[in-house]
């Protein structure tokens, strides 16, 4: 096993889920350790002519059952044990939604805002020409993840297909729509989320009106989520970023909240009328008061290791849906357990933004483009089909949802894993 915190900690539950499989000892060895890792340096010429050196990483954790396949992360946090764990659960994300894929991830450590657009393009496309050798559409598969978006990606796939000198889009996922990307892939990870917690939350008779929702990180996937939830009458009553929450009882009004937060880049509780948006009333919260709220639906969708030994006993939240990846680590699982509160992991959670990726790489590998209905149809079908599925694991072995989440996942990539291997032919022959 890896000596890093993070993947260690990561590891802890596919040791769980083990118990309950039938794997070869083969394919359980594999699955302990990442298939390559590469760390680049990456120059970036600075708008003031000063040279500077930039950290980036590429992993792909496992390519059993097809293509490396992950996002790519700028953040002053990123270490080649974050993207290591980040490559895992993609590995696991993409057998549990039976997508051809293995898992892979890749990152750069920076501060993206202190960074001019046009010095974050040099670094992106400097990232590309750093990692040329190490991806490409049948091998390691890019696409955004935090601070990352499609401008970047679509950056990324034009440097690629500069150094292949032929057009490569099947490279980078989440590519701006004019560069072949798909209908739907902005939304995707919060559409599959949204169809994720409509088919569970039934099973617990608990009905829209009757829910409140607090929502942490309102980025790309929270505040398109927030929105979907409170469309169809969740009362979503805290929401946060970076700088701290907002929080009001009788419920947010997100559409609001996120013009205004699009405009002025702080949030509010406010109410807008075309251009025109008051403030309303609201307390202002600190992101560990929003974890910590008596609601009934918690949405960690920031950062990982956000729920811990240190705060997991003073949660109240009846259900945890992880939108973020790894937001929960593994001993405050089971203080959760113990208090009765169900989570639902990441690697089902969030699976939407993966599920169109593919859809995206297979519109590109064919050249026929789906239209949104199509893209929204074949995502909800194959979240609801994976969720029910996750759940009979979990009703049949008496297990948490995470559990059988990696149970699923583990089937399918131990049968790949066995089917390559040359196990049998050593037994048969002795
Ligand atoms: P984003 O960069 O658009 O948004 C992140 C949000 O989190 C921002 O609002 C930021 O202000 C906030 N934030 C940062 N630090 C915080 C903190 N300490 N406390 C509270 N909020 C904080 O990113 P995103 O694309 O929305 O991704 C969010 C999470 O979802 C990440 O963990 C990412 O790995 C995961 N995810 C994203 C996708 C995708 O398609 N974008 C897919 C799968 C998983």
């Amino acid at each position: 096993m890896a000596d890093s915190s993070l993947l260690a900690d990561a590891s802890i539950r596919l040791e769980t889920a083990l118990k309950y499989v039938n794997i070869s000892e083969d394919a359980i060895e594999r699955l302990q350790y990442p298939k390559a890792s590469v760390t680049v340096s990456i120059p970036l010429r600075l708008d003031d002519g000063s040279l500077k050196i930039f950290r980036g990483y590429r992993v792909r954790y496992d390519d059993t059952r097809g293509p490396g396949k992950g996002g790519v992360r700028y953040h002053p946090n990123v270490s080649l044990d974050e993207v290591e764990s980040l490559a895992f659960w993609m590995t696991f994300k993409c057998a549990l939604m039976n997508l051809p894929y293995g898992g892979a991830k890749g990152g750069i450590t920076l501060n993206p805002k202190a960074l001019s657009k046009h010095e974050l393009e040099r670094l992106s496309r400097g990232y590309i020409s750093a990692i040329a050798d190490f991806i490409g559409t049948d091998v390691d598969i890019l696409a955004p993840d935090m601070y990352t978006n499609a401008t970047v990606m679509g950056w990324m796939m034009d440097q690629y297909s500069i150094i292949q000198r032929r057009i490569t889009p099947g490279v980078v996922t989440g590519k701006p729509i004019s560069m072949g990307g798909s209908q739907g892939r902005e939304t995707a990870t919060s559409v599959g989320a949204f169809q994720v917690i409509n088919t569970l939350l039934p099973k617990f008779d608990q009905s829209p009106e009757r829910t409140t929702v607090a929502v942490q990180g309102f980025g790309n996937v929270g505040a398109m989520l927030a929105q979907l939830l409170s469309q169809v009458g969740y009362r979503v009553v805290a929401v946060s970023d970076s700088q701290g929450g907002i929080y009001a009882p009788q419920g947010l009004d997100i559409p609001s909240i996120r013009r205004y937060k699009m405009s002025s880049r702080s949030l509010q509780a406010v109410y807008c009328e075309s251009s025109v948006c008051n403030i309303v009333e609201h307390e202002v919260i600190s992101n560990a008061e929003l974890l910590n709220l008596k609601v009934d639906v918690l949405i960690p969708a920031a950062l990982e290791k956000q729920i811990t030994v240190e705060n997991a006993d003073q949660i109240q939240a009846k259900y945890i849906f992880e939108v973020a990846n790894g937001p929960i680590t593994s001993d405050a699982d089971s203080i959760l357990e113990k208090q009765g509160i169900r989570v639902f992991p990441d690697i089902l959670v969030n699976a939407g933004g993966v599920t169109v990726s593919y859809f995206e790489w297979v519109q590109n590998r064919s050249g026929l483009y789906w239209t949104s209905e199509e893209v929204n149809q074949s995502l909800k079908e194959r979240m609801t089909v994976e969720t029910e599925k996750t759940w009979s694991i979990a009703q049949e072995f008496g297990v948490s949802m995470r559990t059988a989440a990696y149970i699923h996942a583990l089937n399918r990539l131990g049968e790949a894993m066995d089917a390559k291997g040359t196990r049998d032919y050593f037994q048969s022959s002795q």
